[in-house]
């Protein structure tokens, strides 16, 4: 029965406290809190640089980092560091206090500018790929003030870019940040064609981080996850995502808990999270914040991949990052969703109201397509590691050939532009062009027009870079796509203006470099199944890069096309590019190494005991048949035990001589002294012999008695929440 008085009660909805508007950016030196802390004539210029890229004034340095200060310590900030994105993965930071002597025995809070705007961290044990040598072991970390500083915990945190001492870059931010000047520049000159107002071109970012959660306690009885963050064995769920019921299902409790933790850290830190969702695989997620500007998306999303591990701990789970942690569902990737936008606000790669800028519309994308079809084998190279291998090429992510799916619509009005005749632009006066472009409708790709398995997807006013891996520092596919897209704008304005200078009107010029560049970069143009064996024998006959062995990939970078584009375009010269491939390398080995020690380990120490000791009590069990029950009847009563037996048998023998057979390969490995060559090493006979190894222990893992088996399972790490 109703209970009357509750009836006539109206729901109560308890308003949260705050809003996030309230509290966005509570934790940033944005332009409100510099307003109140720097004086007015500081504060002008340091939204000059801001927005308009001026160069910082050293004048002023001491008045900034004063305001900084005091509105940090406003915050209970009693440290501060340069935060910086070395070629490791993840950030660096080295904290000092504000404190100094006061001259009189006692101290006072201090910070100066000369420590804001530069500083020499003793770097000699980051990565530099032989660009410093130990006696030249100075790196100077220097300010971003583009990407506002803002305080963790007591902590002052600044962006920084991370040099040699001899001035090439040991980082993410010192390329990005040059390759996006290099992009500015270019697509600003082709902007000006279309809209000669055009100051300023801004390259916008949003991605979208999958991740998977795990409970703590489980974690902690996983040595592979703690030491390699990925399940090197672990026999496939009954249930895994088979019956699609995660994706966007109702977010488990807990889950929502620690998710709504997160956001407000995010946005008091200034990330503008919006989206959060079940992703396909058991105990995956998804989070993602609304685009911004690349440089600033970058660290945005280097801080919330820190920000959710620490978030995790808290709630009792432990956040996974890794591509690829569990065989046989997803992996994580991270989509980004980049496009080009003026400063004027015009969105370069999305279709406008009359037909100059659909005509700028079509040069945006194509120029693009062009970028995307001339360095498709350094597009995969900058998207490449030991953990994203293991995810692309599985039909679950972007193949290991780069290709771009454009929709019917815009893949429609390519081939008519391409076939069409010189009077497809008909220009009257300078204000009556026409342009036979059949009007492009509002982008707004449904559903059925989104291929999924495309690595470089066409979304509407937006290309969707789907191949970058969950744990990847973005910068590296940034660094290359701007790059790439710079050169192709650059090549394109040279054609149109020799053209114009050789008579043609503009637009007619533009159609004609156009109509060339769309004939050129078909090959990049598919729009199938990326995940068929078809497309693999297509794309190598339209001569796209089908290599899928990681250390190999890397070679890509070291290409002369490559090399010429990066220099050129001023983003990193043939040393920088060599010592970063040293790295690669490097890293690429490590991995592989860590996880073949850890797995040896674990098969030796784990796995081979509890089996053996189980063979044991199936042993004793078929002897004490024998001894109670006539051998005929014995016979009967022992065959499976023993059948049993003997199987187990077989996998501890495969999987004892192959362990060794691991070592021998890692030591055959290590003595190589080549970087690129150990790594291909490792590639070619180490990761292999893994893989063969877990099938035998993942069959163990079906046989040996549950109580027995020494690790948490699929179905308890993956259905735990
Ligand atoms: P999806 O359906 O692929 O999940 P969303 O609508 O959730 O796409 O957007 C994914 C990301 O793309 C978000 O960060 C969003 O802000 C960003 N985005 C939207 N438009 C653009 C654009 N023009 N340029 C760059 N990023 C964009
Ligand atoms: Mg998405």
């Amino acid at each position: 029965m109703v209970d009357e008085a509750s009836k006539k009660q109206p729901l109560k909805i308890t308003p949260p406290a705050e809003r996030p508007s309230d509290f966005f950016g509570r934790k940033v030196f944005g332009k409100a809190a510099m307003k109140r802390f720097l004086p007015e004539d500081v504060y002008n210029k340091m939204c000059d640089v801001i927005d308009h890229a001026a160069p910082f004034d050293p004048a002023m340095a001491d008045a900034v980092a004063d305001g900084m200060k005091q509105w940090a310590m406003s915050l209970g900030a009693t440290h501060y560091t340069h935060w910086f994105q070395p070629l490791t993965e993840g950030t660096a930071e080295k904290h000092d206090g504000f404190v100094e002597h006061d001259g009189q025995g006692g101290m006072v809070e201090k910070f100066e500018g000369k420590l804001l705007v530069q500083q020499e961290p003793d770097a000699s044990s980051f990565p530099s790929g032989g660009i410093r040598s130990t006696f030249e072991a100075r790196g100077y970390s220097a300010w971003d003030p583009t990407s506002p500083v803002f305080v963790i915990a007591d902590t002052l945190m600044i962006p920084t870019i991370f040099i040699a001492y001899t001035g090439e870059s040991l980082d993410y931010k010192a390329p990005l940040k040059k390759a996006l000047f290099a992009v500015d520049r270019a697509a600003t000159a082709v902007a000006q064609y279309f809209y000669p107002d055009v100051k300023k071109v801004i390259t916008n970012l949003g991605w979208e981080q999958e991740y998977f959660l795990v409970d703590e306690a489980l974690y902690s009885a996983r040595p592979d996850l703690i030491m390699t963050g990925r399940t090197l064995l672990g026999h496939e769920s009954a249930k895994n995502q088979q019956m699609d019921d995660h994706y966007f299902g109702c977010i488990p409790k807990r889950v929502e808990n620690f998710m709504r933790d997160l956001e407000i850290h995010a946005l008091e830190l200034g990330i503008p999270c919006k989206t959060r969702h079940n992703e396909a695989a058991p105990n995956q997620f998804e989070l993602a914040p609304i685009y911004e500007e690349c440089n600033l998306a970058i660290d945005h999303n280097m801080l919330i991949m820190s920000v959710m591990k620490k978030i995790a701990r808290k709630h009792g789970f432990r956040c996974l990052l890794h591509e690829k942690p569990f065989k046989g569902i997803n992996g994580s990737g991270k989509h980004n969703n980049w496009s080009l936008a003026t400063n004027t606000g015009v969105l370069l790669h999305a279709p406008g109201k009359t037909s100059m800028d659909n005509l700028r519309f079509v040069t945006f994308i194509v120029e693009t397509l062009k970028a995307v079809y001339d360095h498709n084998g350094l597009l995969k190279a900058s998207i490449m590691s030991a953990s994203n291998s293991h995810r692309l090429g599985a039909h679950e992510a972007p193949p290991a050939i780069i290709s771009s799916f454009l929709g019917k619509t815009v893949d429609d009005m390519l081939d008519h532009l391409e076939n069409s005749t010189d009077d497809v632009i008909t220009v009257k006066s300078k204000k009556a062009l026409r342009l036979d472009i059949p009007s492009i409708p509002e982008l707004l790709i449904d559903n059925t027009d989104r291929n999924r398995t495309s690595p470089f997807a066409f979304t509407g006013n937006r290309f969707e870079f789907r191949a970058i891996g969950s744990e990847a520092n973005s910068a590296s596919a940034m660094i290359a796509l701007n790059t790439a897209v710079a050169e192709a704008l650059t090549n394109f304005k040279k054609r149109v203006d020799a053209l114009i200078s050789l008579g043609e009107i503009k637009e007619k010029a533009i159609l004609k470099v156009l109509k060339d560049d769309i004939k050129y970069s078909k090959p990049i143009r598919f729009s199938g199944n990326g995940y068929s064996e078809e497309w693999k024998q297509e794309a190598l006959r339209r001569g796209l890069d089908c290599e899928s062995s990681c250390p190999l990939v890397f070679d890509r970078y070291l290409d002369e096309a490559s090399v010429r584009m990066f220099e050129q375009m001023n983003v990193m010269n043939h040393f920088e590019l060599q010592a970063r491939n040293e790295i690669k390398w490097e890293t690429y080995i490590k991995k592989v190494q860590i996880e073949a020690r850890i797995f040896g380990d674990i098969c030796m120490n784990h796995i081979i005991p509890v089996v053996t000791h189980y063979q044991t009590l199936l042993l004793d069990n078929v002897h004490k048949i024998q001894q109670v029950f006539q051998p005929s009847e014995a016979e009967r009563l022992t065959a499976n035990n023993k059948d049993i037996i003997r199987e187990m048998s077989e996998h501890e023998s495969f999987i004892v001589e192959n362990v060794t057979r691991l070592v021998e390969a890692r030591k055959v490995a290590n003595v190589i002294e080549s970087n690129r060559e150990r790594a291909i090493a490792y590639h070619d006979t180490v990761a292999p012999l893994i893989e063969q190894i877990r099938y035998h222990v993942d069959k163990l893992e079906a046989i040996v008695d549950d109580e027995l088996w020494p690790l948490p399972k699929y179905r308890e790490l993956l259905f735990i929440i």
